[in-house]
């Protein structure tokens, strides 16, 4: 499984990528973790990032690109599978994320979308911002970092739609339930992204998806 995550800060990336990994078995790439990590051991490369965290915004696509090709070739040995968690984030993220992945022979195969309104996204980060500390969950950045995310991170859904890898899922109820759906969505989609020999049919909660897929017709 090739999953790469596109949604609002506060739609549930964080929890539903480490659900998606445990799952199947493989690596979560989360290019946030990665980056709140370095800022938390001081590193060279923390020092240099953090004002763009604190602020809300994006920090040099270099930055990323280049942690993400690390995580990328681990995934590789590691069997191949991935759910990337906070990149791509703006279209050359896209298009240089997909050369990474033309080079390593591991493209995404599905673009998975979590969609919530702002209301809900705002006051969820602020619940967040009560329990942890994280510089960014404060009211004045939550709303320059969805601003961002309409600015920037949306637009490249339509370059997933066109290329038939995007799936929606509407991720306003609880993150149990969100999370039964999209497996249930990835467990649908995996006897047709793995090749090698055919496999049993994995059981299949059908029901969930035509919303899990009919959310993307009715999104933006
Ligand atoms: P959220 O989606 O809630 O904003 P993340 O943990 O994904 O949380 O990202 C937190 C911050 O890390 C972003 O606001 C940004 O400063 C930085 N960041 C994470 N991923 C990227 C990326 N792909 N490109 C640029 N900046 C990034």
């Amino acid at each position: 499984m090739r999953i790469l995550m596109v949604a609002p800060p506060g739609a549930g990336k964080g929890t539903q990528g480490a659900l998606i990994a445990a799952h199947f078995n493989i690596p979560h790439i989360a290019t946030g973790e990665l980056l709140r990590d370095h800022v938390a051991r001081r590193t060279a490369l923390g020092q240099a990032v953090q004002a763009y965290l604190d602020r809300g915004e994006l920090v040099p696509d270099q930055i990323v690109l280049d942690m993400t090709r690390e995580a990328m070739i681990a995934a590789k040995a590691a069997g191949g599978g991935y759910v990337l968690d906070g990149i791509p984030r703006n279209i050359e993220q896209a298009r240089a994320a997909y050369k990474i992945g033309l080079e390593l022979g591991m493209t995404a195969d599905v673009a998975l979308h979590l969609e919530a309104d702002d209301a809900e996204l705002t006051r969820r980060l602020l619940a967040r911002a009560a329990l942890e500390r994280r510089s960014d969950d404060t009211a004045e950045v939550i709303a320059q970092r969805l601003a961002l995310y309409y600015d920037v991170t949306a637009p490249i859904l339509a370059w997933y739609r066109d290329r038939g890898i995007l799936v929606s899922v509407d991720a306003m109820r609880s993150a149990p339930e969100v999370g039964r759906e999209i497996l249930a969505a990835l467990e649908a989609m995996r006897p047709f992204l793995e090749d090698g020999p055919v496999r049993e049919r994995l059981p299949v909660d059908l029901t969930s998806l035509g919303e899990a897929f009919g959310a993307a017709s009715t999104a933006e």
